[in-house]
């Protein structure tokens, strides 16, 4: 038996969750000298993205696709976190039968599974393994899910009908219309189901999150501060991936037409990795950036009028997007920007001296690679936690300009001008936050900064249950 101790992770498909998990393993493995095996359920064939950042781990890390789950006896509207939470359940068989080998080949230490994966927690248990939770949100979101059984106690109304904002310790006041996704609508499975997988993150020996004391001091000092029934929380981040780990991402074109670009005139648009649009807010959002007359790159998806993260679970290709450009919008704007279909290199993109703003979805990943190159950001919530995130960076870090949205929710062309050439042609303040939080989260991760601080304590609360 290979006596190097062995973690499993289990993450689910999403390349939001992926791409944290495989930098949480690179850490566990290149610093500390475990060695991991990430589990992926699946719903279809892994995606091109999915297998480009899988096929170049170093050594000390495999991977297993557990079998595709079959989603044919759900309704077609079904929201996207029943879909995330059923991909996990549905693969609890082929994870104990993965579980089980490793355990013959290696000391299995400690399994390490998404917020959406605690039903694996009774595997774990039942093989006499620690489960830990990787949040790979930010603290204030995790707060929030923590904190949520207990609103769910005494708050009998839909939180977005809340007169007041909800007050978590150490955060920033959120509107409840702001809150996350999930709590949407209580009376929904989607909410229930969100419930049941929070309320067991206290059954966890510890909760990883990819934030930082530096980011977010309040925060994280009160998830630390004991005043919560919970387990031990440790703030690692940010975890992004770095443009020299990469592999192959078919990029050439993207990057050769960045490198032609006069440095910092670049606006990236992008929303994550399965975000999508109305069809009328893409002819909107394609008038604007051509009417504010600064370059862009915007990575397009076929737009979806019923959903907005309709690409969420599957991210694959799809290449009829330009179809639903406005009329004549590439020719005139041949010279001003780029458009991909689908999928860019975004951390090279971020990293490129020609791009000096984003806007973004405000997905955490996405959040906290623009931080990372020092990139300032417009934030544009579509999904999941992103609208709780964007407050964050507009009223707490500072770091982002909100556009305004309108009655039927639609951001209108002469709103995207407004607060694209407020920030690329002004912009000051949140750049030079930009800078500041770059600075910060970069000592974070130095050896003796709070996030590497923090991650040894993680192994060394592993290896002392080991011990026991
Ligand atoms: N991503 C990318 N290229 C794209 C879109 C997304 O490399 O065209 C990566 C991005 O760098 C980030 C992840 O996919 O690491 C998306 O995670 P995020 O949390 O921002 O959003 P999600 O997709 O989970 O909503």
């Amino acid at each position: 038996m290979e006596e190097t101790p062995h973690i499993a992770i289990l993450t689910n498909p999403g390349m939001g969750h992926l791409i944290p998990f495989v930098e949480l393993a690179k850490r566990l493995v290149l610093s500390h000298n475990f060695s991991v095996t990430c589990i992926v359920p699946t719903i279809g064939s892994p995606s091109k993205a999915q297998e480009t950042v899988l096929k170049c781990l170093p050594h000390g890390i495999s991977y297993v696709f557990l079998p595709a789950v079959s989603f044919d006896d759900l309704k077609e509207d079904v929201r996207a976190e029943i879909k995330v939470s059923l991909t996990m359940s549905r693969s609890l068989s082929p994870l104990r039968e993965v579980l089980k080998s490793i355990m013959i080949r290696t000391r299995l230490v400690a399994l390490i599974v998404d917020p959406y994966g605690t039903d694996a927690f009774d595997l774990a248990e039942e093989f006499g393994v620690p489960s830990y939770i990787f949040f790979m949100s930010n603290a204030m979101a995790l707060s929030f899910c923590l904190h949520l059984p207990k609103l769910d106690e005494m708050i009998s109304c839909e939180y977005r009908d809340l007169p007041e904002p909800v007050k978590i310790p150490g955060c920033i006041p959120v509107q409840g219309r702001d809150l996350m996704d999930p709590v949407r609508d209580r009376k929904n499975e989607a909410y229930k189901g969100f419930l049941h997988h929070v309320k067991r993150f206290t059954l966890a020996e510890g909760i990883i999150v990819n934030s930082c004391m530096d980011l977010e001091a309040g925060a994280v000092r009160a998830l630390q501060d004991g005043g919560l029934v919970k387990p031990p929380v440790y703030p690692v981040g940010p975890l992004v991936r770095t443009w020299s780990r990469i592999g192959d991402d078919d990029d050439s074109e993207c990057l050769r037409w960045l490198d032609g670009q006069p440095d910092g005139s670049v606006l990236y648009v992008s929303f994550g990795s399965g975000g999508t649009l109305s069809y009328d807010q893409v002819n909107e959002l394609a008038l604007g950036l051509e009417m504010s007359e600064q370059r862009f790159l915007w990575v397009l998806r076929t737009p979806n009028d019923r959903s907005s993260n309709a690409a969420y679970l599957t991210n694959q290709s799809q290449n009829d997007a330009f179809d639903y450009l406005p009329k004549g919008f590439r020719d005139r704007t041949r010279g001003q920007g780029l458009i991909l279909p689908s999928w860019a290199p975004q951390i090279k993109v971020l990293s490129h001296s020609s791009v000096s703003g984003f806007l973004t979805h405000c997905g955490w990943n996405s959040t906290l690679e623009s931080i990372m190159c020092g990139v300032p950001l417009i934030a544009w919530p579509l999904y999941s936690e992103q609208k709780m995130n964007a407050v964050m960076l507009t009223e707490g870090l500072q770091v982002a300009l909100r556009p305004e949205v309108n009655k039927s929710g639609l951001v209108q062309r002469e709103e995207i001008v407004r607060v694209v050439k407020d920030l690329m042609t002004g912009g000051h303040g949140v750049r030079i936050r930009a800078k500041e939080l770059k600075e910060a989260a970069t000592k974070a991760l130095c050896d003796d900064g709070s996030s590497s601080k923090a991650l040894l304590e993680f192994v060394l609360a592993c290896k002392n249950k080991i011990g026991r």
